[in-house]
Order: C-alpha cells, then sequence, then structure tokens
C-alpha cells in the first residue's frame, strides 16, 4: 500500500513496448520522483526493449521468448507467461500495469490480484473472458482495478466514488475509420484502411476493432463488471469528434462527463497516480469555442452489427463472453493474415457464438478449456 506521499510507488509494466506501454513510461518520466520501476516485459520488439532498459533501469526484465539480444543491464531476465506471471506475483509491486493486448492479460491480471496488488488495467479482454472471476477475486482482496481504457476512465473520475448514486453510463464512441462508408465499403475494407484510425493511434488488434465496433461491444462488458452496472442501463453514443470520453447519469438526471481533446496520457496518468492527480503529462487546455462541432448519433447496428452480439453476450452472461472474446481474437487475426474480409469478422464470430453451450458459472480452469476450444474452433474455419 502507498499512504506514504515520500515513497515512490512500485509499478511494473506488462505490454511497456506497446503503444499504451511507451505512453505509460513517457507519464512515469514526467512524474519520476513518483515512480521507481520493477519490471518491464515486452513482447518480441527486443530493440525498444533494450532502449526502455536503458533508460529506466528496472529491476526485472521479461521478453516473450527467449533472445540473445535482450541487453539486461544487470536486470534478472525472465521469459514468455511464466516471466510474466513471476513479475505480477512479485509483492514489491503497488502496481501492476497491464497492457498486453488480447487473451494474454488475463493469467497475470489474476497474479497480481491474488498477491494483492493493484492493478491498472489497459487491457479490457481480461474483463470480456473472466470479468465476474476477476472482479471477485479482486474485490475479496481488497485489490484496486484501476480503468486504463479512456471511456472507462472518464466514467470512473465522473463517479468518484459514488458510484451508489448512479443510474446509467454514457459510453461514447468515435464511429471508427467507416462511420461515414456503406456497408459495401466495410465489406470491401483493406487492412490499411481498417488500420487507420482517425482518433486514436493504437496496436493493430484493438485498431481493428475499433474498425467494427467490437471495440465498443467489448467495452460495454468492461463497463459492466467494472461499474457493476446493468447492461440496459449501459447506452452507446457516437461521438466522431471523441471530445466527450464518456458520461454518467445520477439517479436525479444530473449529467457528468469527462471532455478534453483526445489523449491516453491522461486516463493512463490517472490510474497509475489514483487518487492523487498531479499535473504530469498536462493535456491541452480544451476549448469549447474552438472546437465548434459536438456531434452526437446513434450507433447503427445494422452496419456494425458487433456491439449488438456483444450485449446479447453480456446479457447472456457465464461462458458466452468468453465465446465471444475468442472468436472475436481469432478472427481479427485472421483478417490482418489477409484470409477473410472485414466484415466477416462478424459474421465468424456470430457463427461461432449461435453454436456454443453456454456453462453458467464456468471456474478459471473451464474459463481457459472454452477459450482454447472455441479459438481451435474458429481457426478451423479459416483451413
Ligand atoms: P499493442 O499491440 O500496441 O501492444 C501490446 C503489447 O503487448 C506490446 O508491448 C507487445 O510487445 C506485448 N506483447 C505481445 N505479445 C506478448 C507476449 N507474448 N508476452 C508479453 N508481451 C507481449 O497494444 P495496445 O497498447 O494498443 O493495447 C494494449 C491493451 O490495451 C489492449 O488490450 C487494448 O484493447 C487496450 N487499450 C489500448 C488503447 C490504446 O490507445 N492503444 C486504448 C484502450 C485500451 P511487442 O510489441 O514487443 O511485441
Ligand atoms: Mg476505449
Amino acid at each position: 500500500m502507498y499512504n506514504d506521499y515520500v515513497m515512490k510507488r512500485k509499478i511494473s509494466i506488462i505490454g511497456s513496448t506497446g503503444s499504451i506501454g511507451t505512453q505509460t513510461l513517457e507519464v512515469i518520466e514526467k512524474l519520476k520522483d513518483r515512480f521507481e520501476i520493477i519490471a518491464l516485459a515486452g513482447g518480441s520488439n527486443i530493440e525498444l526493449l533494450n532502449k526502455q532498459i536503458e533508460k529506466f533501469r528496472p529491476k526485472y526484465v521479461c521478453s516473450a521468448v527467449k533472445t540473445e539480444n535482450l541487453v539486461p543491464q544487470g536486470a534478472k531476465v525472465l521469459f514468455g507467461d511464466e516471466g510474466l506471471e513471476e513479475i505480477c506475483s512479485n509483492t514489491e509491486n503497488d502496481l501492476i500495469v497491464v497492457a498486453v493486448s488480447g487473451k494474454i492479460g488475463l493469467k497475470p491480471t489474476l497474479k497480481a490480484i491474488d498477491n494483492k496488488i493493484d492493478v491498472a488495467l489497459a487491457n479490457k479482454e481480461t474483463l470480456v473472458m473472466a470479468g465476474d472471476i476477476v472482479m471477485k477475486r479482486a474485490k475479496d482482496a481488497g485489490v484496486k482495478i484501476l480503468p486504463i481504457d479512456s471511456e472507462h476512465s472518464a466514467i470512473f473520475q465522473c463517479i468518484h466514488g459514488e458510484l451508489d448514486k448512479v443510474d446509467r453510463l454514457i459510453i461514447t464512441a468515435s464511429g471508427g475509420p467507416f462511420l461515414n462508408k456503406s456497408i459495401e465499403d466495410i465489406k470491401n475494407a483493406t487492412v490499411e484502411q481498417a488500420l487507420a484510425h482517425p482518433r486514436w493511434n493504437m496496436g493493430k488488434k484493438i485498431t481493428v476493432d475499433s474498425a467494427t465496433l467490437m471495440n465498443k461491444g467489448l467495452e460495454i462488458i468492461e463497463a459492466h463488471h467494472l461499474f457493476s452496472m446493468d447492461y440496459d442501463n449501459i447506452n452507446v453514443v457516437v461521438h466522431p469528434q471523441s471530445y466527450i470520453h464518456s458520461a454518467i447519469e445520477y439517479k436525479d438526471g444530473s449529467i457528468l462527463a469527462q471532455i478534453g481533446l483526445p489523449s491516453m496520457h491522461l486516463p493512463i496518468q490517472y490510474a497509475i497516480c489514483y487518487p492523487e492527480r498531479p499535473e504530469g503529462i498536462k493535456s491541452r487546455s480544451f476549448s469549447f469555442v474552438d472546437a465548434q462541432k459536438f456531434e452526437f448519433m446513434k450507433p447503427d447496428f445494422e452496419k456494425f452489427p458487433c456491439p449488438a452480439l456483444a450485449y446479447e453476450a453480456g446479457r447472456t452472461g457465464g461462458s458466452a463472453t468468453t465465446c465471444l472474446n475468442a472468436a472475436n481474437e481469432e478472427a481479427v487475426y485472421a483478417f490482418l493474415d489477409g484470409k477473410i474480409t472485414l466484415y466477416d469478422i462478424y459474421t465468424t464470430v456470430e457463427k461461432i457464438y449461435r453454436k456454443h453451450d453456454v456453462v453458467k458459472n464456468p471456474n478459471i480452469d473451464e474459463i481457459f478449456e472454452i477459450d482454447k476450444e472455441i479459438r481451435l474452433k474458429t481457426k478451423e474455419l479459416f483451413n
């Protein structure tokens, strides 16, 4: 626990070489008096990981696979999933930033929780795969799950400890690169077009999820778990300018929104500094007058059916969202490999989802088993 203002918060980042990971290090660099880095874990970008090691001098480093090219500078070297789990079991840490993409996030998050280490969570897939278990274990262990996802950070900032007085969550969506395109354009979209997101520069998986709007679907499920909110009380509104990062409605009808120019530094900084709010990487001031346009519209679930499927999976509960997540992740990789079209991500997920026999209250072993099975079944469709 970090109740002493003089003491530095001891932090590890898994996925340090990714979009969220590098921006987390930018925040930490700006606030270096507040943080001590225990471990950095990357995947296969060893060149960048070496630069980060040189600059931040962690005690532990981890890469996805063993490699001679890693220059640890005296740090203990770890590899693979076991390395991630070792980092997340190290109780020297006050906080772990889980910034890996996809299913890799779940096991390290559970390890951190079981070791009573707070988690700043970017990896939404963790909550889509096993939100009930993750949130229950965190509650039982007294561990904080601090959201990094910008919409959930916005909601978290607006709630400010008064969750019991909140009636409704309003999640905003930029609409992605195909907002104003026809269904035909979406069907014929190239990987390059899908990766050209108008507002955010992110890893490939989440960028494709943003193009299909499955990202919003995953975020609805993420919000349900983080804020124990009924799906009926979670709404999505398209707001192409992304100035409002999300909003909440209190029981008395008052709506609070978090507003600013789009930037991931702020939600990352809020999560890792919580409950403090230092200046850090100060966001550029937002001018309502300069902004001029503030548009809102209903999401088109005909053109973008993924969020509707996510609502359905969320309401069904149990292993339904585990299935949705696994099928989607494999379909996204197949799209990136040129095996299927962008729209086929939806048709693939839907096909697999409809055939899935939902397990009502799966335990964690069952979740991993179902995840594995769904991935195999999904991949079979591409052969
Ligand atoms: P990136 O693809 O940019 O980064 C993923 C990170 O995980 C990289 O550091 C990568 O390493 C690392 N990694 C990949 N495989 C392994 C492995 N086997 N072991 C250890 N590390 C591994 O993704 P993002 O940063 O964009 O997204 C991360 C998470 O945050 C996702 O769940 C996403 O949904 C969520 N998120 C992201 C946002 C954003 O703005 N980017 C916004 C909101 C949520 P390497 O590159 O070295 O291979
Ligand atoms: Mg988001």
